[in-house]
């Protein structure tokens, strides 16, 4: 053991409230993996809440481990210390299982990283019984869980709340039955709902590279695999579980409010993978709330359409009248009115951020993004009457169809609020910054622009030009964009199927170097990318089934191309 980095362990816990350490006994054992650094792992709703289940099953033990930073990696690599869990610090390679919380597709080289220093065969295939047992879950797993697939014993699709205790239940009875590896996948894939291992099901592929069929190589498997949501979110709480400082919401509370989104915004992934929409009840979060405010001055509510609770305002009077501050994660553009902007100001925010999408009422249509031109000014009005003096502009670029006068309406709507803003209050105030932050539209699996292909790096890289250069000289405004070579890469570990799996093992052989890796592997990633494709091929995520019928995406996918 690592003295130093014992100490450094024990003084995270330490610092911490919420946490659960169990003694290890005949526990079944979990160590939940984030893939990425713990300031951000611990910023994640979802990985707390899993955190939690699995702490509540009376027979299971959870810990967690994350990223470690770079010294710290470079220690556990050279084997100055064995890589280990936060709380009870025990090598991860002791655990029964190794649950991988997956949020974002970039961070899937992390996972190879943690696998590696934990000891544990990177391939599910070259895993004897003695390894603990590979499960992921998490949005961008239930998406497409693909290209990882080789890498996982086990996914848990779908919303934890129901999934999770029904896995832990068969998973014991497996364990104290003393079945094999292998029979307690079969077990666990017969009888848990939202489960999926890979390997009990055969993909083939067209000499052209499609896919030509996806089946099981046991009779009695589901063909596909269907997520249930649980329908009442109020039979259970989603908010903070662990209190943590040096996080990225150190000063938030986070509170779910809503899952689901009835807006069905065409590019939006979160609306098609967590349906039907579902609302907290007031009385269930002013409850929450209550837990959070003996905590933390600031609660952040969050959720895929925060503004559409029907009782937003209530809740946030609510907050203020228990001298407790607000955060709002996401706001429609056509929901801010009066009410809201004053809870906000109320609440010590000095930042809205506004999401148009696209410039051009063309490509908002397209999206079905549902607000006008009108609706932004109107909103930036209220947000200038309140005072509140900085907006923050969310816009996609490299969108199906757009042309450059598309880029151009970007930069005129920004310019417009400016202007707008400061003739409504006839010059009196102006906006202290506008922040306009373009993001590359990303097709994403279930969606129905899902067929669409990604932009090209280079183009996208001279739009993203265009924008900045527009503002160049202007102080007010400010330009952030991500890039483009990073969005090329999430494309593809968001589109691809199992065979991108073996560029990931290339990148992680090689260091991080993607460019190295492309060339090396004979898997051609544009296939993935750069093509369109066809509404009668099979795609790779199609063996997850969302509840979202192929007809009904083509339909749409159809009206956006129509313009309608
Ligand atoms: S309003 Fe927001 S959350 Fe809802 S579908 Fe549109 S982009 Fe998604």
């Amino acid at each position: 053991m690592n003295w130093k980095l014992k100490k450094k362990y024990t003084t995270l816990l330490e610092n911490e409230k919420g946490y659960v350490k169990k003694n290890w006994g005949t526990n079944n054992t979990v160590c939940l993996a984030y893939p990425h650094y713990y300031r951000a792992g611990m910023a994640n709703l979802g990985f707390q809440t899993v955190y939690k289940i699995f702490n509540d099953q009376p027979s299971f033990l959870c810990e967690r481990v994350f990223l470690p930073a770079a010294g710290d990696e470079a220690e556990f690599a050279a084997g100055r210390a064995e890589f280990f869990s936060i709380e009870s610090q025990k090598p991860i390679g002791e655990f029964d299982i190794l649950a991988f919380s997956l949020s974002f597709e970039n961070d899937y080289p992390n996972i190879l990283k943690m696998l590696e220093l934990s000891g544990i065969p990177l391939s599910a295939a070259c895993r004897s019984d003695d390894y603990p047992l590979v499960v992921g879950g998490g949005i961008a797993a239930t998406i497409n869980p693909e290209p990882i697939a080789s890498f996982f014993d086990l996914f848990i699709l779908g919303e934890a709340e129901e999934a999770l205790p029904a896995f832990a239940r068969v998973f014991e009875e497996a364990r104290l039955q003393g079945l094999s590896r292998g029979d307690m996948l079969l077990k666990v894939q017969k009888t848990v709902p939202q489960v999926y291992v890979p390997c009990l099901y055969e993909v083939k592929y067209f000499p052209d590279s499609r896919m030509e069929r996806v089946r099981a190589i046991v009779s009695g498997l589901p063909e596909k695999i269907k997520i249930h949501p649980p329908a009442n979110i109020n039979a259970f709480c989603t908010e903070e579980v662990i209190s943590a400082p040096q996080t990225e919401m150190e000063d938030m509370y986070l509170v779910e409010v809503n899952r689901g989104c009835a807006r069905s915004c065409r590019f939006c992934a979160a609306s098609f993978i967590y349906r039907p929409v579902r609302f907290r009840s007031y009385e269930k979060i002013v409850q929450s709330v209550d837990r959070g405010l003996t905590v933390k001055k600031k609660i952040g509510l969050i959720g895929t359409a925060v503004s559409d609770h029907p009782e937003l305002a209530g809740i946030g009077e609510y907050i203020l009248a228990k001298n407790g501050q607000a955060g709002i994660g996401s706001l429609r553009v056509d929901q801010i009115n009066q009410e809201i902007v004053g809870l906000l100001k109320a609440g010590g925010i000095e930042t809205v951020a506004l999401a148009p999408e696209a410039g051009s009422q063309r490509l908002r249509n397209l999206l079905r993004k549902g607000i006008t031109e009108e609706d932004v000014l109107r909103a930036a009005e209220l947000l200038m009457e309140k005072e509140i003096p900085n907006i923050r502009l969310y816009f996609m670029i490299g969108l199906p169809t757009e042309e450059e006068k598309d880029i151009e309406a970007i930069i005129e709507l920004a310019k417009k609020i400016q202007h707008h803003a400061r003739q409504h209050t006839r010059g009196k105030r102006i906006f202290r910054s506008i922040t306009l932050s373009i993001n590359q539209f990303i097709p994403k699996p279930s969606t129905p622009l899902q067929w669409c292909e990604l932009a090209d790096v280079g183009t996208v890289g001279r739009k993203i030009k265009k924008i900045v250069n527009a503002f160049g000289c202007e102080k007010q405004f400010k330009v952030i964009h991500d890039v483009p070579k990073w969005n090329y890469v999430q494309a593809l570990l968001s589109l691809g199927d199992r065979r991108v799996g073996e560029i990931l093992l290339a990148v992680h052989r090689l260091c991080g170097n993607w460019a190295q890796a492309l060339k090396e592997v004979n898997v051609n990633a544009d296939f993935y990318v750069y093509r369109r494709k066809q509404f009668d091929e099979i795609l790779p995520w199609e063996i997850v089934d969302l509840g979202t019928s192929k007809k009904a995406l083509i339909s749409e996918c159809q009206k956006a191309m129509e313009g309608k």
